[in-house]
């Protein structure tokens, strides 16, 4: 079985081939680069679920499984924001140039200001697409659930895992070594469940 990833991520790329392989035997995963499509996907939906299926499409039309994921914080009392906007919320919300990690969680921290902690839950959201290229299509959502901080904790991960308090763990997700992330990451819940979605339609292949 072939798959081809929609991203150039290469952590993305390797997260995703540990996972599978443990799964699969016979798996080889692919990246856009691998399959010479070097244009770039036009991000345009409305939902993590949308984004991750336009991803997936556009890979699919390699010929092979195309498997696209999008991510992202959202945040309850913001109304769901950043959303799918979390990789730039610094200049699609603040009108600000800026938007690396330190930009965006600066943001975030200034939209959470005076907001009690007990009203500043919120989740990082992973959904991932897949679609086969005889048509068939499925989409999986992974959630870790967690506590916006007033301050940074932690010097490990990347975006907004400083600020990203885990009550399970008494950590935030900058604080834990990348084995323990990927034990309960939004990301390794999403790809797990992809795994074993993959599996039902596969079998129902063989049956056709
Ligand atoms: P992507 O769609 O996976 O590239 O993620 C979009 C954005 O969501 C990233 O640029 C981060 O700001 C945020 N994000 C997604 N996953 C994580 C995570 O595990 N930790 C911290 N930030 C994340």
């Amino acid at each position: 079985m072939t798959i081809v990833l929609a991203s150039r991520n290469r952590k993305k790329i390797a997260e995703l081939k540990a996972i599978l392989q443990s799964s699969f035997a016979n798996i080889e995963i692919l990246s856009l680069d691998d399959v010479g499509f070097f244009e770039e996907i036009e991000e345009n939906g409305t939902t993590f679920e949308e984004n991750a299926r336009i991803k997936a499409l556009a890979a699919s039309r390699s010929g092979y499984i195309g498997i696209g994921d999008d991510s992202g914080l959202t945040v309850d009392a913001l109304g769901g924001a950043p959303g799918i906007y979390s990789a730039r919320y610094a200049s699609h919300y603040g009108g600000l140039e800026d938007h690396c990690d330190e930009a965006n969680n600066r943001f975030l921290l200034a939209r959470l200001k005076g907001v009690p902690k007990e009203r500043r839950t919120g989740a990082f959201v992973c959904s991932i697409a897949c679609v086969f290229p005889d048509g068939r299509e499925c989409v999986v959502r992974g959630e870790a659930k967690g506590l916006i901080l007033e301050e940074y904790r932690g010097g490990g991960g990347f975006g907004y895992d400083p600020l990203f308090f885990y009550e399970p763990l008494q950590k935030t997700f900058a604080e834990l070594d990348a084995k323990e992330k990927n034990q309960i990451s939004h990301r390794a819940k999403a790809i797990a469940a992809l795994a074993e979605q993959l599996k039902t339609m596969i079998d129902s292949s063989k049956e056709d």
